[in-house]
């Protein structure tokens, strides 16, 4: 296990409907020594890219790409969240399917910090279906800027997400993958790294 499986397996707590707790250090109290660990990761994974931004979506994935932006020395962009439907012309815009509260949600970038010279490095928290995924990357394509890599803190491999965007060719890590986990024992399982096989779950994003 790598430094944050051991934590998962120490902190996480699995709840039903698929849905891992890591509140105490990831998604509510932060460990910043976990995140620079994690920062310095994905410098290791995206070694010799050319990042000029890293952008992310609030709220959860704003710590993380704080801190993994110091390791690749570029500003942070996260979508905003926006309830609005008169949304001006000065942003892009996408729709993203939330999996933990089940609604939909418009998130924006305002046109101003994304270019088309932008070479992006996407940070979330985690991979489910993938729908906030395939919202940042609308929003970057909008943009006509070029997603160099997505990162992912934990991917749960047994959701469609992580299968859907390796299919699409883009550069995915994840750093932990939960193959599958257990709301009554608690347990936790890690995709071994040398095996590629997998069962996903079927679901589909909006986007
Ligand atoms: P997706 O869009 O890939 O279906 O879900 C990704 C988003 O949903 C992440 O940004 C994350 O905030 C949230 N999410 C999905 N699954 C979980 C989970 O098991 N635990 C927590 N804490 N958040 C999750």
């Amino acid at each position: 296990m790598n430094f944050l499986e051991e934590r998962i397996v120490k902190d996480g707590i699995v709840k039903k409907g698929n849905v891992l707790k890591v509140d105490s250090f990831l998604n509510h109290q932060m460990d910043i020594r976990l995140f620079e660990q994690i920062g310095a990761e994905f410098k290791r994974r995206f070694e010799g890219k050319n990042i000029t931004k890293i952008l992310t979506i609030e709220a959860s994935g704003i710590g993380i790409a704080c801190i993994v932006a110091r390791y690749f020395d570029v500003p942070v962009v996260f979508a905003k969240k926006s309830q609005s439907i008169n949304i001006e012309g000065d942003v892009y815009v996408a729709e993203v399917e939330s999996f933990t509260h089940k609604r939909t949600n418009q998130v924006i970038v305002s046109k101003k910090y994304l270019s088309p010279e932008d070479k992006i490095l996407i940070i979330d928290d985690f991979l489910a279906n993938g729908c906030a995924l395939q919202g940042l990357i609308s929003i970057i394509n909008a943009a006509g800027a070029a997603v160099e890599g997505i990162g992912i803190v934990i991917e749960k491999g047994f959701q469609m997400g992580g299968h859907t965007i390796r299919n699409l060719g883009y550069h995915l890590e994840s750093l932990a993958i939960v193959d599958s986990m257990d709301p009554t024992t608690g347990a936790i399982y890690f995709r071994d790294r040398s095996q590629g096989v997998h069962n996903a779950e079927n679901s589909e994003c909006i986007n």
